[in-house]
């Protein structure tokens, strides 16, 4: 892909669920906005669908509405890349709604319930269900998708979460044109990687674990050597810092769900097009406020409260997300913005409070000289 040509169109779509508008007969990968999860949606050059994790169940209707809004009702491949519920918790919504060919997953041992029920409600619909592990290999039309990890026996050597480190790693192949997907693999997974594949180059990334600092490592990205990566990330759990420097480095261009929304990529013969619902490429937008690290540096407010303060806020923004989507059922207007006028207030008002904390905080560390030259003035 370096020698061709990349044109970057960067479209202000305006409204939340638009269209794409894209034309039939090219290769689409389609990165969805679903808060903190994953879910990306790969159209080949002849109308076949594969689906790659389908986020929260609380965002299904979002993966199902955009789905219907894209004229698909068949999917050929419904690939879980763990079972987490970041990844396959709208998975039930759309197994219900569309016709899933087959579904493909790591088969880590999992006793999540709702993984559980999902992988019954598949059987009662007899979707072929395949264990998938390195060495894989599955196509639709042209499109190749090729599984890199885990590894069978799956790791088990130093890992810290065995959910994330046995993510499904898929790499995306349409004649030279790569894409990987890399789940919530963190550093182990990625120098397993390293060592197992002589190329792991690519086009596009999707940044594993939702852009944690443990993840993405200096050697994998190096390795991956992308153009493009595209982040994950709900506004309440962004990216770490050293990511975004990681990738400003290497001169990767990059996309975050939370400020940019839903992001298409579409490659028409040599021509590799990228359109985002809205916001700039590269953003460092920092949304959550800095206040909590802020915090956690003062010794007058305990670690705990800020963590009480943050699990408070996550709180109102899965309320949040509730409401909206009721927006599919019926009379939800009046009922939404009440709910969100309720959510913004109490959120201004948790704010306040933190920023009246921290200033006390701050003051009473303040050195003496100072507070008695403020009393004099
Ligand atoms: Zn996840």
């Amino acid at each position: 892909m370096a020698r061709r040509s990349v044109r970057l169109v960067l479209a202000l779509l305006g409204v939340l669920f638009a269209g794409t508008g894209l034309r039939a007969g090219d290769l689409e990968v389609h990165f969805l906005d679903v808060g903190h999860g994953d879910c990306c949606v790969i159209r080949t050059p002849q109308g076949k669908t594969i689906l790659v994790d389908c986020g929260l169940s609380l965002m299904g209707w979002k993966v199902r509405r955009y789905l219907e809004r894209q004229g698909i009702r068949r999917i050929e491949l419904l690939v879980v890349t763990h079972p987490h519920p970041d990844h396959h918790g709208g998975a039930r919504g759309v197994v219900d709604a569309f016709d899933v060919r087959e579904l493909v997953e790591p088969g880590i041992p999992s006793s999540s319930r709702s993984f559980t029920n999902l992988i019954r409600r598949l059987g009662e619909r007899k979707v072929r269900h395949t264990i998938a592990r390195r060495g894989a290999v599955f196509t639709a039309d042209d499109v190749v998708l090729e599984v890199l990890a885990p590894p069978d026996p799956l790791l088990t050597r130093g890992v810290r979460s065995p959910a994330n480190a046995n993510s499904l790693v898929i790499r995306l192949r349409s004649g030279e044109f790569r894409v990987l997907l890399a789940g919530d693999i963190e550093a182990e997974t990625e120098a397993f990687l390293l060592r197992a594949e002589e190329d792991l180059r690519a086009d596009i990334l999707k940044i594993p674990h939702h852009g944690v600092s443990t993840s993405s490592t200096p050697a994998f990205l190096d390795a991956v050597r992308p153009r493009y990566a595209f982040i994950p990330c709900a506004f309440y759990a962004e990216p770490s810092r050293e990511l975004h420097d990681r990738l400003h480095r290497r001169g990767i261009t990059w996309f975050r769900a939370d400020a940019n929304g839903t992001v298409v990529f579409r490659l028409a013969g040599e021509t590799l097009t990228v359109t985002a619902e809205h916001g700039r490429e590269n953003s460092r937008l920092k949304v959550a406020p800095d206040w909590f690290k802020l915090l956690q540096q003062t010794r007058a407010v305990p670690k705990k409260a800020v963590g009480r303060i943050q699990q408070h806020v996550r709180t109102k923004v899965v309320a949040l997300s509730q409401v909206l989507r009721q927006k599919a059922a019926g009379s939800w207007k009046e009922d939404l913005r009440r709910k969100a006028v309720k959510v913004g207030s109490t959120l201004r008002q948790k704010a306040g409070q933190i920023a009246e904390r921290w200033r006390e905080a701050v003051r009473s560390r303040l050195p003496r000289r100072t507070s008695s030259e403020n009393t004099r003035a």
